[in-house]
């Protein structure tokens, strides 16, 4: 993997203003991401300050900066000031997104604004003329995985883990490991480098599994019980199974943000299953948030792409759809029977 070191840290050498900017729905890439970013560059004597969409997860929390006054903004809480930060930055970092419209509310402003733009990221395809810089590349598990080997290469870093400090380093793993669903998928020789290099500076890996991925409510596992059980429809044809979550069963379950991680991966369990779909109404109706996930080469980007507004990778994309969360089903069977000939993955 080529990284332009040398133009990123000059970049990073003349900037003090910095904001990093995570995605829509922001993931525990994402946080990770912008908050291993926030740790290191503080280490570095600068003043970052991270924007997000939208709100995280609550289990998330623990990635907050210890200082209040830099406490994560979130554009759907204040978006004057997400909109005042980003106009006066004078270094704009996006990480784990690779279009300005995965921020939602921040395209425009990202556009106009004076401060030179950075994009730190691992999915294609890369909006390259609206960045000064962009380090992209598919070959790792996660942004976190390629910002750690970005932060490795860094002439203060030069190579010694141990000069990544603890919190920067939690961050990074926290993204590799919820990227990778826990080591399942996405996995590359570096990945495991990385991991191996990061518990062997301190990081507290079992720890990290249990603040992030066991840190559900009883409703929740109980919302999984029913989708599998009452929702999940198995389309042996197309050797897809899809599942759909409402807004109703959202309040007859307690829904909170991030109850629905993960959903999407379980029916690839069953040997037959090659596609798996998640469909889950959006608190305000407005549109149905798509997940799809697939096994060896069959490639859900392109299928997100043509038929769910989205993108993603071969083997995990999303999307949405603008219309009646009852329209779905239809929609879908007729899509993936189009999308499954263009394929020939039957
Ligand atoms: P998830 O299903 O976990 O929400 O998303 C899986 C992958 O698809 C992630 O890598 C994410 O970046 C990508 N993705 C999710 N939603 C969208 C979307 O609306 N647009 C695009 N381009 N990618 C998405
Ligand atoms: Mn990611």
């Amino acid at each position: 993997m080529q990284i332009d070191i040398s133009s990123l840290d000059s970049l990073l050498q003349q900037a003090d203003r910095i904001v990093l900017v995570g995605h829509f729905n922001p993931d525990g890439d994402a946080l990770g991401s912008v908050s291993a970013a926030y740790h290191y560059l503080k280490g570095r004597g600068k003043h970052p300050r991270i924007i997000l969409p939208s709100p995280y997860p609550d289990n998330m929390d623990f990635l907050e900066p210890d200082d209040p006054r830099d406490r994560m903004l979130v554009c759907e809480n204040d978006l004057d000031a997400a909109r005042s930060l980003v106009a006066g930055a004078d270094t704009i970092i996006c990480l784990d997104l690779n279009r300005l419209a995965r921020t939602e509310y921040l395209e425009d402003d990202i556009l106009a604004a004076r401060g030179h733009k950075i994009l730190i990221d691992h999915h294609i395809p890369v909006e390259l003329d609206r960045f000064d810089l962009a380090i992209s590349t598919t070959a790792v598990s996660s942004t976190c995985e390629l910002l750690f080997w970005i932060l490795m290469a860094m002439p203060d870093v030069a190579g010694d883990v141990q000069r990544i400090g603890p919190r920067c380093a939690e961050s990074l793993y926290v993204g590799m490991m919820t990227d990778t669903n826990n080591f399942s998928n996405s996995v590359f020789p570096g990945t495991f480098e990385m991991a191996s290099k990061l518990i062997a500076r301190g990081v507290d890996k079992d720890g990290l599994q249990e603040k992030v991925l066991s840190c559900y409510s009883v409703s929740r596992t109980r919302l999984m019980g029913h989708l599998l059980k009452d929702k999940m429809k198995v389309l042996p044809a197309f050797k897809t199974a899809y599942m759909l979550l409402s807004n109703k069963e959202k309040d007859r379950y307690h829904f909170k943000p991030g109850d629905s991680e993960g959903f999407v991966n379980m029916p690839l369990a069953i040997s037959s299953v090659k596609v798996s779909a998640f469909f889950t109404e959006n608190f305000d109706s407005q549109y149905v948030r798509v997940s799809l996930r697939s096994k060896g080469e069959i490639d859900v980007n392109r299928f997100a792409s043509r038929y769910f507004n989205g993108g993603g990778h071969r083997n995990a994309s999303g999307g949405r759809l603008y219309m009646p969360l009852e329209d779905v089903p239809a929609y879908f069977e007729q899509a993936l029977a189009t999308w499954a000939k263009e394929e020939k993955f039957l």
